[in-house]
């Protein structure tokens, strides 16, 4: 029996995004529960967002449920379909310790609750945006997965500008929030990879 890698490939990515909206499923009714006392969502923001779902979500999806476009295929390796589903599974694992960890203090935008408290610990002990991390982590797999060039590396255009335009204005909102305890926290953590960056 001859493995067919290239679809191997895209169900894994399939299976990936299913899991990834599994994980965030209660957490989002959850976070709900709890209002939000202050948005910070201009233009930019809201570009960035669509952005990020255009690379990660819509582009790739449009590419494995019909091929379009072809025209960028290219071929496939088995080892880099298993790369792509150990990354995919590391950025998933991680995916729901930053839930388990932010618990309702998690929104989808730049927002603050009611009585929104400064997490630090669990995965937040180890660096600031570990959710920004584990969705590197599925920009990265994705063109390990699919065999197009297009649909491979939209993740990393998408989610790159969104964090790129994102970071800076999450931290600047946290720190007129939280003030001398976000700096403290800043000064013992790296943004995304510890130790390094
Ligand atoms: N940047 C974080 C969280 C992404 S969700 C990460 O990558 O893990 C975005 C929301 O989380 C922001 O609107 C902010 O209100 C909230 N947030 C970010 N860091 C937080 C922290 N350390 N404690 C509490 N809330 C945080």
């Amino acid at each position: 029996m001859t493995i067919d890698w290239e679809l191997t490939g895209k169900i894994i990515w399939c299976v990936g995004i299913v899991a990834w909206g599994v994980i965030r499923f209660r957490p989002n009714i959850k976070s709900r529960q709890t209002s939000i006392a202050v948005t910070e969502r201009p233009l930019k923001e809201r570009f960035s967002m669509f952005v990020s779902q255009l690379g990660l979500g819509i582009i790739p999806g449009i590419w494995v449920f019909s091929g379009f476009p072809s025209q960028l295929d290219h071929q496939t390796y088995p080892i880099t379909i298993m790369i792509g589903a150990l990354v995919f599974f590391g950025s998933l694992l991680l995916f729901r310790k930053t839930h388990k960890a932010l618990g309702k203090m998690w929104s989808h935008s730049l927002d603050l609750r009611e009585d929104h408290k400064l997490v630090t610990h669990g995965i937040y002990k180890r660096v600031r945006h570990p959710m920004y991390s584990a969705f590197w982590l599925w920009a990265i797999a994705q063109p390990f997965l699919l065999s197009s060039w297009l649909a491979g590396f939209a993740g990393i255009a998408g989610f790159g500008t969104l964090y790129f335009l994102r970071v800076g204005q999450e931290e600047i909102m946290m720190q007129n929030q939280f003030g001398a305890e976000y700096e403290d926290y800043c000064n013992q953590t790296k943004r995304i990879i510890p130790y390094i960056y």
